[in-house]
């Protein structure tokens, strides 16, 4: 196995930061001055370095392009007081990480590479972190295959990569959500769980005929009856019925286990004595506890926009409206979870990992 300390480091020439306008952050547009490069051949983790960001020489029968083994992660960073910069939850996101890996046939990556090799390239582009509130540095690790050859198989090689992109507030309006029943995420069985690329290419066009209709977003249903309730376009759902929360179980396989999930259950147990209940959800009992009156709030949760509001769900004719100045719960959690990020909250559960 390689050691952190085996990471060859070659500098940026000149620092790209005083180019940057850190008032005007468009999420993922702008990256830092290194990233971390792994290669994978003859069934083992070589080269692992860290390097100037620049564009990359591929061959155009890059397997990944063809055939889709390709996964990735969404971690934050953030500045704490005298200039530490703490990751949230890293090694929740290294263990899903190789999940992902495990269920596309790709091989898993040590967290020597993953956890280490995305500290040291923090540490080196520690100050692409706005010390602002609410801004944090976005870490994006990814692995493709990267053989070159048409024949459908698991490739043999594979590159694992980390690059940074600085982040400004995630200023959201409380979104619009239309109810899915033509198009399907994931089944039992397929790769749902996964952090897969694909998942995200498939289901492009249901947010755009979403669009269409005046809709931000879809809430994903089963693939057979489009009944029982999933996510939410890519972020994890909770509803608050009769002040208890509800949110999708995870053993189907056909739900992402999110940080921000597990994250937000845990606060909601342990911090603000709210029961929660993990379990299979009908849209026709959100639909009539809705008409009850006990449906309170629906929010969305997911690294880059923490807690989502949700002002409207519709389900064929059915629109429920919801006031989200009233979600005490969503937005309770948001300030929480923010507090803790921001290090003006105690993080009582080492959720904070020190870069
Ligand atoms: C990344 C992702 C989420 C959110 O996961 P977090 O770990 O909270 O960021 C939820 N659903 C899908 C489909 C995702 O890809």
């Amino acid at each position: 196995m390689i050691a952190a300390t085996e990471i060859k480091v070659t500098k940026a020439e000149k620092s790209k930061l005083n180019e940057m306008d850190f008032n005007h952050l468009p999420f993922g547009k702008y990256f830092t001055d290194h990233m971390l490069e792994a290669n994978y051949e003859n069934g083992e983790w070589k080269t692992v370095e860290i390097k100037p960001y620049q564009p990359m020489l591929i061959e155009p029968s890059l397997m990944a392009l063809h055939y889709g083994q390709a996964i990735f992660e969404g971690i934050k960073a953030f500045k704490g007081n005298n200039e530490n910069a703490f990751i949230f939850r890293p090694y929740d996101n290294w263990q899903r990480f190789n999940i992902s890996a495990e269920r596309m046939c790709m091989p898993p990556i040590p967290q020597e590479i993953f956890i280490e090799g995305m500290k040291q390239l923090i540490a080196l582009d520690i100050n692409w972190i706005p010390a602002k509130p609410d801004h944090s540095l976005y870490i994006r690790p990814f692995m493709f295959s990267t053989d070159c050859q048409l024949g459908v198989k698991a490739s043999e090689t594979y590159k694992f990569m980390i690059i940074l992109s600085p982040a400004g507030p995630y200023f959201a309006a409380p979104m619009k959500i239309f109810v899915e029943e033509k198009y399907t995420r994931a089944a039992p069985g397929g790769v749902g769980f996964a952090k897969n690329a694909g998942n995200y290419g498939g289901s492009l066009i249901a947010a755009k005929e979403a669009k269409n209709l005046g809709y931000d977003q879809v809430l994903w249903t089963d693939a057979v009856e489009h009944k029982w309730l999933q996510e939410v376009g890519m972020m994890n759902v909770f509803f608050v019925i009769n002040g208890k929360a509800i949110t999708p179980s995870l053993e189907e396989g056909t739900i992402l286990d999110g940080v921000t999930r597990k994250t937000l259950i845990t606060l909601m147990q342990e911090e603000l004595q709210i029961e929660v209940e993990q379990r299979r959800i009908n849209i026709d009992e959100l639909v009539d506890a809705f008409h009850k009156g006990l449906l309170s709030e629906v929010f969305g949760s997911g690294t880059a926009a923490t807690v989502a509001l949700i002002k409207e769900l519709r389900y064929k004719e059915t629109i429920m409206e919801f006031d989200t100045t009233k979600a005490n719960i969503a937005t309770t959690l948001k300030n929480k979870l923010d507090a803790i990020r921001s290090c003006t909250e105690e993080d009582k559960r080492g959720w904070m990992v020190r870069v």
